[in-house]
């Protein structure tokens, strides 16, 4: 498979590493990480598999209500130290901890991807990419608490941004370890702690992070652990009186629920959940640029991607052409062993997950749709989760691979007529995340912008991330905004100081 001499050898030594960073794990029982120490838990455990083949890597602990009790204590204790840290100095420590995630990049890219099954190819960036989340955050640290002056005439009103307290991280397994950089990141540089719940799926990296944080001299408590189950620890966590706020990453109907559990303490939430986003290709644009941004949007990452553009709606002039030349691409991608540095696509997360994925063949053809590409099971092993690239057509949005997220390498192909036909099929779905727009017609593009029901839209460009612009969606998609001083709204409470010049009349009432 591997014709080349030099990725056949990086290869081996991608094995060979992973073999090494693995070993620790292997055969042991993860625990959390709790006011700056490792806390076992009380024996209750859960098996982590690898994807590549479905056997155990490890067991990990399942965090109860009394772990998260200890973990939400540890942040409230370490919550006043760490707030009145002048910003300067949270910007130092936060940068040293980008330093010791950037020491074990190659570490944390090696697990994660086999963790998770996602290519190394991508995963080489993990590491990286959860250090700028540091950077970024850290030179804001110091302007956090910033706010505005309001003078009036005899009263100035000026406000100040303070954290809010210790608050809850909850993050899936698709990307885990950049995604909870990206939550716990602005969190600190705000000033809150952390009690951090990561995904069951794919618990490593979670814990190097932890380790890391530790290392980088981050006081102890400021970000705790505890690894488990959602429907105990994730909910737990979500109950708790002491944690101000929870910030979600995951499925929309587990953003429901959190919502519901949250209630009776009036949690702060912030949602960042799943999506179907369109991408609509006309007749005008550059072909040869949508077709590569279509098929990255959908193809990387395994296709489990939040902002995945999951359903083509492309103009039915060049819709023929489109999809034949799209069918080549895909039947060119390759799926095999996330460490082969030639993997498009690994090996789908969890069995359950795979499981869901292969169901929509048979839910296609059942609602009429045809499977241009792909459509079975990957030839790469016996074991694992491999899937591959799939593309559907002959579909209509009303179908269940139009309007579901599949959260695979699976695209729904949809023809349309003119710009009207495009929006309505585009914003008729439940979820309203991202839209990404291919023309060459600017007035078109700005409609289009304003029209799509979407917190994020890409004009002539596959996701492309800018750490100051804002990120999150509407609808079943979510709720709240990350990015830049965004997320210092969330993890902060704006307070207003009113102070009257002594020039006004106070008024009376009573003797
Ligand atoms: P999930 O909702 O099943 O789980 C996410 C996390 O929530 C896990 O840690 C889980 O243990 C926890 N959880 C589950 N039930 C809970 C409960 N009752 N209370 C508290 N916590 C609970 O999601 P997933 O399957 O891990 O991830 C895939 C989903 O994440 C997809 O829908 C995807 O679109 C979404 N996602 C969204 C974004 C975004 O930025 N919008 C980014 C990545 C992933």
């Amino acid at each position: 498979m591997l014709d080349d001499p030099n990725t056949a050898d990086e290869f081996e030594a991608n094995c060979r590493d992973a073999e090494k960073f693995l070993a620790r794990f292997k055969g042991e029982t993860l625990g959390h990480h709790i006011g700056g120490k490792p806390a076992a838990g009380d024996g209750e455990t859960f098996e982590n598999l690898t994807p590549i083949d479905n056997s155990a890597i490890n067991t990990v602990a399942a965090g109860t209500e009394a772990d998260i009790d200890a973990a939400a204590g540890a942040a409230k204790e370490a919550f006043a130290e760490w707030r009145d840290l002048p910003g300067a100095q949270r910007r130092k420590m936060l940068h040293g901890l980008a330093d010791a995630i950037e020491a074990r990049a190659r570490e944390i890219a090696l697990v994660e991807s086999m963790d998770t099954g996602q290519p190394i190819r991508f995963m080489k960036a993990a590491a990286v990419r959860g250090a700028e989340n540091y950077r970024f955050f850290a030179d804001k640290a110091p302007e956090a608490t910033g706010g505005d002056a309001m003078p009036a005439k005899d009263h100035i009103n000026y406000s100040i941004r303070q954290p809010i307290g210790p608050v809850g991280v909850i993050t899936p397994w698709n990307t885990p370890f950049m995604l909870s950089t990206w939550k716990i990141a602005p969190a600190l540089a705000a000033g809150c702690t952390v009690v951090h719940k990561p995904a069951e799926w794919s618990p490593l990296t979670a814990t190097l992070l932890a380790e890391i944080t530790a290392e980088a001299g981050i006081p102890g408590g400021v970000v705790n652990l505890v690894h488990g189950l959602g429907e105990t620890a994730g909910k737990a966590l979500t109950e708790h009186p002491d944690i101000k706020a929870i910030a979600f990453v995951g499925e929309s109907a587990t953003g429901s629920a959190i919502m519901a559990q949250g209630a009776p303490t009036l949690k702060r939430v912030h949602f960042e959940l799943g999506g179907k986003n369109p991408v609509i290709v006309f007749d005008d644009s550059d072909m040869d640029r949508a077709l590569e941004a279509v098929a990255f949007m959908i193809y990387s990452l395994n296709g489990e991607r939040c902002t995945s553009s999951s359903r083509l709606l492309v103009q039915r002039s060049i819709h023929d052409e489109f999809v034949e030349r799209l069918a080549a691409k895909v039947k060119s991608i390759r799926v095999g062993h996330p460490l082969d540095p030639t993997t498009d696509i690994g090996p789908l997360i969890h069995p359950r997950h795979y499981e869901k994925v292969m169901s929509y063949w048979d839910i296609a053809k059942g609602d009429g749709a045809d499977i241009k590409a792909g459509g079975g099971r990957a030839d790469v092993s016996d074991d694992g989760n491999w899937v591959q690239p799939t593309l559907f057509t002959s579909a209509s949005n009303t179908m269940r691979i139009a309007q579901e997220e599949i959260f695979g390498p699976v695209l729904t192909a949809i023809p349309f007529d003119d710009e009207a036909d495009a929006l309505a099929i585009a914003n008729d779905v439940a979820y309203g995340l991202a839209g990404y727009v291919w023309t060459g017609d600017v007035g078109r593009a700005h409609r289009l912008g304003r029209g799509l029901d979407a917190g994020m839209i890409w004009i002539n460009s596959e996701n492309n991330r800018h750490l100051p612009a804002p990120f999150g969606g509407m609808k079943a998609s979510g709720i709240g905004r990350d990015g830049g001083d965004y997320s210092f709204e969330f993890y902060m409470e704006t307070k207003n100081i009113c102070v009257a010049m002594d020039s006004h009349k106070v008024p009376r009432i009573g003797g």
